[in-house]
């Protein structure tokens, strides 16, 4: 649902004003520290997957949760990461 992804995206503003919560393991690979988990955020081609819940329950339409939008802004100008909206689950 959009209220959801909106969501998100107030929670990416706060995990981006908190950029110790990511470590990046390698340009495809990072580490972030959530509230309650910790949350792997790899690159797989073109697109970003998350561990967490959200990402694997939401629709494809809205294909990011906090984790991965606040790591676009945190890293998007050192990774060149860019959103991939289109990317499924396998
Ligand atoms: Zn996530």
């Amino acid at each position: 649902m959009l209220s959801d992804h909106i969501a998100q995206i107030a929670k990416a503003q706060i995990y981006a004003s908190e950029p110790q919560r990511f470590k990046m393991i390698t340009q495809d690979s990072f580490v972030m520290t959530g509230h309650h988990h910790d949350h792997t955020i790899r690159r797989n081609g073109c697109g970003w997957k998350c561990s967490c819940a959200y990402f694997r329950s939401t629709e494809p339409i809205y294909h990011a949760c906090a984790h991965i939008i606040a790591l676009e802004w945190i890293f998007g100008s050192q990774t060149g990461v860019v959103a991939d909206p289109t990317a499924t689950l396998e």
